[in-house]
């Protein structure tokens, strides 16, 4: 019996821990529900009902994304990115059809004020998630960044139709176009920084991850100046993802900071 017992405590230990290192599993690489973009049981109005992992989409008080509309002046320290040329894993997860990931100690980096964040991944959606003045622009890049403390921060750059992207070319090449895990794209190497605009003000609020589980305290740095892409670029995305998009959520009185610089 008392074996019997100690296997069992050892078997119910192990299915604990085996589910705490699951429930650990970096929440953006992979879903426990299935959710969806498209207005249904799945869609972002019921997000927050259907794993109680979610409930953030629901409850969360500071969501993104949001249309910026009113701003507060600001003097904001400038963005530093220290972004380089390398290898690239690109998934289409279901949910985007480009997000490329990084490992940890990848190099790319952006320094703000005395803190420095690392790049963990930038992926794309269409149009673009958030508005600028009640704008929606052709499409936007999201790039995440993670800091020595965990904390999670996100650059927001507006894309719209005009000249092809040097990054936006070499990636769509290599675009999965059905749902797959990560990939390595052999020979490709992209320089993240082709995505950022020669101008670098931008506006400052406290939001979320806009996606389940929509974790909060995510500072996002929305870029004010679009990067071209090409209208050819735009169709080829929008021909998988025509609308991978959380509707714009509530400010409740958040505030907006501008940057006074550029
Ligand atoms: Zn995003």
């Amino acid at each position: 019996m008392r074996n019997t017992g100690g296997t069992r405590a050892l078997f119910v230990g192990a299915a604990l821990v085996a589910t705490i290192l699951f429930a650990a599993a970096p929440s953006l690489a992979q879903w426990r529900t299935p959710w969806s973009y498209k207005e249904g049981p799945n869609g972002p109005e019921h997000w927050g009902d259907i794993d109680p992992d979610y409930a953030a989409c629901k409850t969360g008080t500071t969501q993104s994304p949001i249309d910026i509309t009113h701003r507060t002046k600001a003097v904001l320290p400038p963005l530093q990115f220290a972004f380089r040329s390398g290898p690239v894993r690109i998934v289409n997860n279901g949910y985007t059809a480009v997000r490329v990931d990084y490992e940890p100690g990848n190099l790319n980096t952006l320094t703000i004020g005395a803190r420095r964040y690392e790049l963990t991944q930038f992926h794309f959606h269409h149009p673009s998630e958030e508005e600028l003045d009640g704008k929606r622009f052709d499409m936007n890049a999201h790039i995440m960044l993670k800091g020595d403390d965990g904390k999670i921060i996100g650059v927001s750059v507006f894309l719209k139709a005009g000249r092809g992207n040097a990054a936006v070319a070499k990636l769509w090449a290599h675009m999965p176009t059905v749902k797959g895990p990560p990939h390595d794209a052999p020979g490709l190497t992209v320089d993240p920084g082709d995505l950022l605009p020669s101008s670098l003000g931008y506006d400052l609020y406290t939001g979320s991850i806009s996606a389940p589980p929509c974790n909060a305290d995510v500072v996002w740095y929305v870029l004010k100046t679009p990067v071209e892409v090409s209208r050819a670029q735009i169709d080829a995305f929008a021909k998988l993802y025509p609308h991978d998009v959380r509707p714009l959520q509530p400010l409740n009185g958040r505030v907006v900071q501008e940057s006074e610089n550029d």
